[in-house]
Parts: structure tokens; C-alpha cells; sequence
């Protein structure tokens, strides 16, 4: 948590003069939205003037947060997207740990900014804005705006539309309440926010039960032929550009697939290959078991990173040589 000291000047920073503007990564996912309309609410109550800005647009499965239609998308409104960042005396980071990670177009329009950047984030290596709460044993960015809420000793302000934002946020970055950092801690937040209005059953059925017969369609592709390798311990799924467009691809139906691999008796790891749409090379994510560290995994070989159990990266070869490649180097870990 921010210090003392640093909570008071954050609360400084806090006036309705300010105009607040909070960020998330490229490609938004659960916990990026979750978290973003959280904080924006939170904010909003206090009668301030803040709003979200996300780089690039986000699932329809997440759509129905409160306000989720509300934010903008600096892909489809660059100009009232720089003049936000632009303009902005307070900018909260979340959910990411570095400019780049929001892309060629917001990444250097964060660089730039003249606001006071704040940073929550449970990412590994956190840049350095002015002010960091960076914490990498917290399962989700959503849980860390709670506690800065608690923190601000404002817990009794929250309300139903904060509570499902936060509690989408959780339950999407903790695979349904199942991945290592899930703590006792967490479970008691998810406790308050069923008492502030978050419904588990229409929060979970809202973004979950949401498949398309073309994303159905598209998971049973990649599992017929999941490869397994390292003697049964790890799992590659891949899909190539065609597909997608063939099964009628759309943002987010591939969310999750990568956990079928970890799925299977013995596996420690698993690595979803997949042909960006629109660009030459290939979006991996990884995810792993207990000490397999594929952050840093990704580091090394794929210009990425993220957690030690669930990491992204990038190669810029054809799918199949990327997977040859991908091989070899696995053979190399000692796991
Ligand atoms: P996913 O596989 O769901 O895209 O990403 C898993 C985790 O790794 C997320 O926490 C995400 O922020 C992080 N991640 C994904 N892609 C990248 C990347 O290219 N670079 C870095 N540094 N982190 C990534
Ligand atoms: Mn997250």
C-alpha cells in the first residue's frame, strides 16, 4: 500500500478542480475493466471529475459492467483520447507495469503526460511513476483498488455499481476463485462486495456464460489437437489467422483457452500460440503450476512477462517455426 504520507498527498490530489483520468493496458481484460470502473465509481461518489481510457476495445462479455459503454477507446477516438491523457492532472495507471504495455499509440502518450501518475498494479517490475502501489502477491488489480478504498478509510461508500466492478475484476484474474494468490483475504473483499450488491450468479453468468456456437467451434479446433511435450508436462495449443476468420473471430473468444492445457493430469505448463489478425506475428500466453515461472520464461525468449503462473509474449516468426523454437528452448528449462 502507499505510505502514510503518500496517502495524504494522494488525497490532496483528489479535488474536484482535478480532472482524473484512469488507464488500463492494451487488450483490457476482466481485471483491466473490472478494476478501471471500480476506481471511476469510487472516484465519481467522491464528486470527482474522473474517466476511463482504455488503448484498444475491449470484450462484449465485459460490456455490462455499469458504465463499461462509457469509456473511450483510443483506437476508435484518438483525438478525445490524447486530449484526456493530455490534459489530465491526475492519472491512475492500472493494472500494467510500464508505458509499453499500452501500446504504439497511448504507451508514449503516457510518457508524455504532464499529470501526476499513480500506479496500482500487481505486475512484476513496476516502471517508476510518482506514486506506486505495486503488490505481485495480490491476485487481481480489482482486489488492490479495494484495499486503496479501505486505505482512504472510505469502505462504507461503496456501492452496488463498485462492487460488481470489482468483484468481475477478482473473479476473472482468479480463474473463478482457483489460482495461487486467492487468499483468505481475497475472499472476505468478495464477502463485502456480496453485501454491497455484487451478485455471484448474474456477475459470473454475465461474463461467462456468454460463448457464441463460433467460439465453441473454434475451442474444439485447438483441442483436437493439443500436443503435449517434456514427457507429459507441458501442453501447445495453437490457431492460425485463417481460422479465426473462418470461425468468425471476435475480441475475446479466445479468453481462457489456454487453461485446457493446464487441465491435463501432469501438465506444469501450458502455451497457446495464436496469428495475430492484423499484424505479422504471434500473440503466446502462458500459463504454469506452482514454481514454473513463466514470467520470466517469457522474458527471455518472448519479449514479454506478466506473473509467475500467467504470462504473454510476442515472436516474430511463422506459427509453426515459433513453436519448433518454443520446443527447443522448453527442453532447456529445468522443470
Ligand atoms: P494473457 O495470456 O492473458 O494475454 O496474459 C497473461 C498475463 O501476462 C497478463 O497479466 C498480462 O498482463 C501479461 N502479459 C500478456 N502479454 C504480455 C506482454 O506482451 N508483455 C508483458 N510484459 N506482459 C504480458
Ligand atoms: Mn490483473
Amino acid at each position: 500500500m502507499f505510505t502514510a504520507s503518500e496517502l495524504l498527498d494522494i488525497n490532496q490530489l483528489l479535488i474536484p478542480e482535478n480532472k482524473i483520468v484512469i488507464i488500463t493496458h492494451y487488450n483490457p481484460d476482466g481485471d483491466a475493466i473490472g478494476s478501471s470502473l471500480g476506481l471511476k465509481h469510487y472516484l465519481n461518489i467522491k464528486g470527482l471529475n474522473a474517466e476511463v481510457v482504455v488503448p484498444n476495445d475491449f470484450p462484449k462479455f465485459l460490456k455490462w459492467m455499469p458504465e463499461a459503454k462509457k469509456i473511450t477507446i483510443a483506437d476508435y477516438k484518438r483525438k478525445k483520447a490524447w486530449e484526456m491523457i493530455d490534459q489530465a492532472d491526475v492519472i491512475f495507471i492500472l493494472d500494467f507495469n510500464a508505458a509499453h504495455r499500452c501500446g504504439n499509440l497511448v504507451g508514449p502518450w503516457i510518457e508524455k503526460a504532464k499529470g501526476i501518475k499513480i500506479l496500482i498494479d500487481h505486475h512484476q517490475q513496476p516502471e517508476d511513476f510518482d506514486f506506486v502501489y505495486s503488490d505481485t502477491s495480490v491476485p487481481a488489480t480489482s482486489q488492490m483498488v479495494y484495499h486503496f478504498i479501505e486505505a482512504m478509510e472510505e469502505e462504507n461508500i461503496v456501492n452496488q455499481d463498485i462492487a460488481e466492478c470489482l468483484y468481475c475484476g477478482i473473479m476473472t484474474d482468479t480463474g473463478g476463485f482457483r489460482f495461487r494468490s486467492t487468499s483468505a483475504t481475497t475472499h472476505r473483499i468478495i464477502a463485502n462486495l456480496i453485501e454491497k450488491g455484487a451478485d455471484p450468479a448474474i456477475i459470473t453468468s454475465n461474463t461467462w456464460d456468454t460463448n457464441t456456437v463460433s467460439r465453441l467451434h473454434l475451442l474444439s479446433l485447438i483441442l483436437s489437437r493439443i500436443e503435449i511435450v517434456k514427457d507429459g508436462k507441458v501442453a501447445i495449443l495453437y490457431l492460425k489467422r485463417d481460422e479465426l476468420k473462418e470461425f468468425g473471430f471476435d475480441k475475446g473468444d479466445t479468453e481462457g483457452f489456454v487453461n485446457y492445457g493446464l487441465s491435463i493430469l501432469g501438465t506444469r505448463m501450458s502455451a497457446f500460440f495464436m496469428e495475430d489478425l492484423y499484424e505479422d506475428f504471434i500473440k503466446i500466453s502462458f500459463r504454469s503450476k506452482d514454481d514454473v515461472d513463466v514470467n520470466q520464461f517469457s522474458r527471455k525468449h518472448f519479449q514479454g512477462g506478466g506473473h509467475i503462473n500467467a504470462a504473454g509474449g510476442k515472436y516474430y516468426k511463422d506459427i509453426y517455426e515459433t513453436i519448433e523454437d518454443f520446443k527447443e528452448k522448453i527442453e532447456e528449462e529445468d522443470f
